[in-house]
């Protein structure tokens, strides 16, 4: 892989405000907090465990490894820990907030009890917010294989709840199955969460192509467009997400573990910016990838030979398309362009 010099220090890109947008509850479990578990159920991991990361080499192992994990998670204490590990770990990077993908079907002893898990959830947030004052908030997500009926169940739930931790309704999933992403199924349950006023954020452009995300943005409203790389295999779908200004949360070390580009220097993170698209730096799936926000940034700029000026223009757009609130977002650009 070609490297290039990257005259950013790491110091100055962990000190970088900015914040995190594509990161999932389900890839941010620390190993520490199911071993117990793990080691009372008898049951090892799918795949070999060295320092708390994963040997995760394929979307198999990936999802393998988070169905063995999530079943481990019975108690709230645990749930509360891994948001509080998410403020730590946000604080480390220089995030100021992250919005945070939870899918409530990958965590069998939390069926039929979103409330309580919520509430879990929310408590290990509050604390980390008031000890590193990273705030946070929950996209909901729905799963492609669900039916249109249960994805209404979902939000018709989360409207019900009204709980104030959660910002967005999501939908990820393999989206390669069938007819492109089956966006027409969900479209109902999209729609209804707008009018509610959840904020709509959605996978697609990674399993499925840019069909995948015209639909995400056409069929579900999605205001921003989790992967959405793969918009680049029709240039019609390229200009439709740049003039809509519809941000793309691009997950570099991600796509390449996962085998959607070959390499870091492969990315097409640089032809989306050349094409007027919108994009931030995210990690995905951090503690199953063995990475974390800062690196991410200080990888991609080596990869691509950035200097300061296009890691705070990736800052900025992640600011920008968070679900924080508006005084929050405002703040943290405020933070931004007193740090550049
Ligand atoms: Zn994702």
């Amino acid at each position: 892989m070609t490297t290039h010099a990257t005259a950013v220090s790491e110091a100055w890109v962990r000190a970088l405000p900015k914040a995190e947008v594509h990161l999932h509850l389900e890839g941010c479990v620390p190993f520490e907090v199911i071993a117990d578990a793990a080691a009372a159920s008898g049951r090892p991991p799918p795949v070999p465990v060295t320092d708390g990361v994963p040997e995760v080499a394929s979307l198999g192992d990936l999802l393998s490894y988070l169905d063995w994990s999530c079943a481990l998670v019975a108690g709230p204490e645990q749930l509360e820990q891994a948001a509080y590990r998410i403020c730590t770990r946000a604080r480390a990077a220089g995030a100021g907030h992250v919005d945070v993908i939870v899918n409530p079907t990958h965590w069998p002893r939390w069926q039929g009890r979103l409330e309580a898990m919520l509430d879990a959830l929310d408590a290990g947030f509050r604390a980390g917010e008031a000890d590193y004052g990273a705030t946070s908030g929950l996209c909901v997500s729905l799963k492609r294989n669900q039916s249109r009926s249960e994805a209404l169940e979902v939000v018709d739930r989360l409207l019900e709840l009204a709980h104030p931790r959660v910002v967005a309704l999501s939908i990820d999933g393999n989206e390669a199955g069938g007819r492109e992403s089956h966006n027409d199924r969900f479209a109902p349950a999209f729609e209804r969460a707008a009018a509610a006023g959840l904020r709509r954020c959605a996978h697609a452009g990674e399993s499925s192509g840019a069909g995948g995300v015209r639909e995400a943005i056409e069929l579900l409203g999605a205001e921003r467009i989790d992967h959405g790389i793969r918009c680049l295999e029709d240039a019609s779908v390229t200009a439709l997400v740049a003039s809509r200004g519809i941000p793309l949360d691009v997950c570099p070390s991600s796509n390449v573990v996962l085998g959607v580009v070959p390499a870091l220097a492969a990315h097409p993170l640089p032809e989306l910016l050349a094409r007027g698209v919108r994009c931030s730096i995210n990690t995905d799936d951090p503690l199953l990838y063995g990475v974390d926000l800062a690196g991410e940034y200080h990888s991609t700029a080596a990869a691509f030979g950035w200097g300061h000026v296009q890691l705070a223009e990736m800052a900025r757009v992640s600011i920008e398309s968070s679900f924080a609130d508006e005084d929050r977002r405002r703040e943290l650009l405020r933070q931004l362009d007193a740090f550049t």
